[in-house]
């Protein structure tokens, strides 16, 4: 656990989250601030702050959460489709320096940008 990163005190239970999944590596919960319905943010429990820090193990630990989450997302929140990314490393955006994938649900109506549109 790294003591100033907000994720780490999530998985610590320190600061509140809505959890949609847990398991002994990984954690999923819903973005604070969804760029659409059902926002999902899928992160390892250990600290590492980019994908390149990653175990190779941890890495497909997160990659099975996705894999497994990502249909499961689309369904609750009945969207047409995703878009599964990574902001890695600052100059990529990336604010929160625990390594984190999103899933962000896509709607046939919502105009078809790529996800860069969408988040910038
Ligand atoms: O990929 P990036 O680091 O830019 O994304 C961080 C994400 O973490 C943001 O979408 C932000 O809304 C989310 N976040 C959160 N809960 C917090 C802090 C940040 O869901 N307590």
């Amino acid at each position: 656990m790294a003591e100033d990163c907000i994720f780490c005190q999530i998985v610590d239970g320190e600061i509140p989250a809505r959890v949609v999944y847990e398991d002994a590596d990984v954690l999923a919960f819903l973005d604070a601030n969804p760029l659409a319905p059902g926002h999902t943010l899928v992160i390892p429990k250990e600290h590492h702050e980019t994908l390149g820090d990653v175990p190779p193990e941890s890495g497909e630990m997160m990659f099975a959460a996705l894999h497994y989450l990502t249909p499961i997302v689309e369904d609750v929140v009945g969207a047409d489709g995703s878009n599964v990314a990574f902001n890695n490393g600052e100059a990529a955006g990336q604010e929160v320096p625990h390594v984190h994938g999103h899933i962000i649900p896509r709607f046939d109506d919502d105009g078809g940008r790529p996800v860069h549109a969408v988040a910038g």
